[in-house]
């Protein structure tokens, strides 16, 4: 298969900046497809990896939240052709018990999958312009490049008539968010339900809440700006989860006890707050969390009130499903999910890092192609 001639952002070395290069990409194997990548939106895993808090080693092209078009596939790709729109998303193998069981955010080669910067085979499918070898497959896909090869699996075929730049968050941040309410908590009409973090997770959470007729939504966050974002999509009570008496507030917003929840924080206290908040036989996802660290809740206001503390990956979704189904929701009008949307040129890739970290922007979506 003849090479490709990109662009990449490069990472290489921990916090560094995003360095665009030219690269050269291979070209698919027999279940691969090669994405022109039109945008992606950069997502807090992104960061996280380029500080160096989770080891995928550098030299390193992340971005996993890539929009596109295929432009070659491989002999055995058989649900994709050329010219096809995709949004890439998270990968999985397709074949342990969990993927095979309908769970692939849980698959149990996601980890190598998804961070270990290689292919199965230990193979690199980038070579930077000296000629040595980039680290790539970032979530299956590393598409902070003009060019991304990706597995069929991880690429979803999507409508063609809606814009397709700002479709990439759906891959991660905007699924985690909405896949967590819809599909893992559930949330029913006429219900509470309280997120906690606005940022683009919480929001896309907030924004699913509502898509499915809960009638409180509580955005909880310590940044005013955040609050109020939250307000003017959707919440109807805005609270400061540091200001005194939070607890009360929230149990009062929700007429004594939250029903649904969801921590996009990872922070001990919040959750403790988010556990104590809960309403009888009401329901907290969990969407992050660094390894280690360990938060306190009331054993028995947890058994004697029926109430479920849950984890959740990628909002338990099946993305070739899931996918489509948010698109149609937001042409609907009933998800208007690009409201968190700032774009950017390729070049100002830095700047989209600084004013995400800074809260300016929830969901910075880099311009990567033409
Ligand atoms: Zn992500
Ligand atoms: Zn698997």
């Amino acid at each position: 298969m003849p090479q490709r001639y990109i662009t990449a952002a490069v990472v290489r070395q921990a916090s560094g900046p995003f360095g665009l290069e030219p690269a050269t990409l291979r070209g698919p194997g027999t279940d691969e497809v090669i994405v022109e990548v039109k945008a992606t939106g950069m997502c807090h895993a992104d960061i996280v990896v380029r500080d160096q808090h989770i080891p995928t080693p550098l030299p390193l092209v992340l971005g996993h939240e890539g929009a596109g078009v295929v432009v070659q596939k491989g002999s055995d790709v058989g649900n994709l052709d050329i010219g096809d729109h995709v949004v890439l998303t998270f990968a999985y193998c397709g074949h342990c018990a969990p993927c095979s069981s309908g769970h692939p955010p849980y698959c149990e080669y996601s980890f190598p999958l998804n961070f270990g910067g290689v292919a199965r085979d230990g193979s690199h499918a980038l070579t930077d312009s000296a000629g040595h070898p980039l680290h790539d497959h970032f979530f299956g896909q590393s598409s902070f490049a003009t060019y991304a090869v990706c597995n069929q699996r991880n690429a979803v075929r999507v409508r063609k008539d809606v814009r397709l730049e700002s479709l990439g968050p759906l891959g991660c941040g905007v699924q985690t968010g909405a896949g967590a309410v819809m599909n893992s908590l559930n949330v029913r009409p006429q219900s509470s339900f309280a997120v906690y973090g606005a940022g683009a997770v919480g929001l896309s959470a907030l924004l699913a809440a509502k898509a499915r007729g809960a009638s409180t939504l509580i955005a909880v966050d310590i940044v005013a700006e955040r609050l109020k974002m939250a307000r003017e999509l959707c919440a109807t009570h805005v609270i400061d989860g540091r200001a005194e008496g939070a607890l009360t507030l929230i149990k009062d917003a929700s007429h004594g006890g939250v029903d649904f929840s969801l921590d996009t924080s990872g922070v001990p206290t919040v959750i403790e707050q988010a556990s104590a908040a809960l309403a009888p036989m009401g329901r907290l996802g969990l969407v992050t969390g660094f390894p280690g660290t360990k938060a306190a809740f009331d054993i028995n206001s947890i058994f004697q009130g029926g109430r479920t503390i849950r984890g959740i990956v990628q909002g338990d979704s099946l993305p070739h499903q899931f996918i489509p189904y948010l698109i149609d929701l937001h042409v609907s009008g009933n998800f208007p999910f690009d409201k968190l949307i700032r774009y950017y040129e390729f070049a100002d890739i830095n700047q989209a890092a600084a004013d995400s970290h800074s809260g300016k922007t929830v969901k910075p979506v880099i311009r990567v192609g033409r």
